[in-house]
């Protein structure tokens, strides 16, 4: 691991002729930004519940939420779930649909499911102490070289680096590295620079270099540095920074190229029996993986919605369910990061339903959709089951 005043060797050159952060010349400069930004973040910073404390499975917790999710939307889900499972042993023994109860809506549910199995992982071969040896951190389910880095610097004081967007971005201004950083080559560079700049463990009853250097550029990213408009006038390390010499601060790093967003049409069938709901429990691998639905598959091709509704009651439910009655009610979108989702829901009211052989899903069972659930639901579902009053007072009904 680095440490301050550590040589590196030569191959590390920044673009654009940039002096390279590494160089005997600007190992100064290192250690000015370094400084600058500690004493930064310590004179003030965002009062976020999970900074109240230290500990690594609060640091575990908010940084597994954090991912893909705007802090915003993350405070009041980590307040609950640190309330509900306020310890690694408590996480471990709770009930997967209680974990997934308390993330629904958050998305990435994959997230939720690593998160209980590491803890029942902490539980069985750590004693449900969490562990400080960066393999056995590595080691659990869910936690990437970004994840263990945050802990281990956080709460455990050691130099280890981390790199999201934020510190990218601050990263590629400062030392104006001009490369995407999921590429080989940038992954390598931006890793070294995060690493480079990390001063020597200090964890001490108040000392956390490690750890405040690390969130003092996470900080930067989320208030200072933001991709468009950065606050340059009331920068730490402004006097360092060669994208803002450069004029063009903005440009760095280079922006991903888009692709498109493929749109999956699916049909769901809300099947109503006595003022209850069908729910069918999703399999653990996979989109949604343990939450519960309405039955729904995804349409082939051109197939009409009506016709993947037959298909979804054969296949799915593995009944002749005549589906003559049902409804169609508003079509409806879900938002994906890697495909856009258009649903055709139809509500269907029965006096009494088949035996179900279930395709595609494990578990079913009927929910009154007035009452608050103690179930994983995915956010389109908590909105469907939302509009069911509604939706049962539908003149077709
Ligand atoms: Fe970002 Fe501007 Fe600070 Fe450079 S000077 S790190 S561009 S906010």
């Amino acid at each position: 691991m680095a440490s301050r005043g550590q040589s590196k060797p030569p191959q590390f050159l920044a673009a654009h002729d940039a002096p390279s952060p590494f160089s005997q010349q600007s190992s100064l400069a290192t250690s000015a930004i370094r400084q600058a930004l500690l004493v930064w973040f310590r004179s003030g910073h965002r009062d976020l519940p999970w900074r109240k404390e230290r500990d690594p499975y609060s640091v575990w917790v908010s940084e597994i939420m954090l991912q893909q999710t705007r802090t915003e939307t993350v405070k009041g889900y980590f307040s609950r779930f640190m309330a509900r499972f306020p310890t690694v042993r408590a996480l471990a023994e709770a009930p997967l649909d209680d974990v997934l109860s308390l993330w629904s809506g958050l998305g990435y549910y994959s997230r939720a499911r690593n998160l209980h199995k590491a803890a029942q992982q902490i539980r069985d071969l750590h004693d449900g102490q969490f562990p400080s040896d960066p393999l056995a951190i590595a080691a659990l389910p869910g936690i990437g070289p970004y994840t263990s880095g945050a802990i281990r610097s956080i709460a455990l004081g050691q130099a280890a680096p981390i790199l999201d967007g934020n510190v990218i971005r601050v990263l590629s201004r400062l030392f104006l590295l001009d490369m995407r950083p999921d590429s080989a080559e940038g992954k390598r560079r931006y890793w070294s620079l995060a690493e480079e700049l990390l001063p020597a463990a200090t964890l001490s009853a108040t000392i956390n270099d490690p750890g405040d250097l690390n969130q003092a550029l996470m900080e930067l990213g989320a208030t200072v540095c933001l991709p468009r408009r950065p606050i340059c006038l009331t920068c730490p390390v402004v006097r360092h920074c060669s994208a803002q010499k450069s004029g063009n601060p903005e440009d760095f790093p280079p922006a991903k190229q888009q692709r498109a967003v493929p749109m999956v049409r699916m049909v769901t069938l809300v099947v109503c029996l006595a003022g209850k709901v069908l729910l069918l429990r999703r399999p653990e691998l996979g989109l949604w993986g343990g939450l519960w639905e309405p039955p729904t598959l995804a349409l082939d091709g051109e197939e009409s919605a009506h016709a993947g509704l037959v298909r979804l009651v054969q296949t799915c439910l593995g009944t002749s369910l005549s589906v003559e009655n049902a409804i169609a009610l508003e079509p409806f979108a879900h938002i994906l990061t890697h495909r856009h989702l258009r649903f055709a829901p139809f509500l269907l009211k029965v006096e009494s339903l088949p035996r179900l052989r279930l395709d595609g899903y494990s578990l079913q069972q009927w929910i009154d959709p007035t009452q608050p659930q103690a179930l994983g639901l995915a956010a389109w579902v908590t909105a469907l089951l939302g509009r069911l009053p509604e939706l049962s007072s539908h003149p077709d009904a």
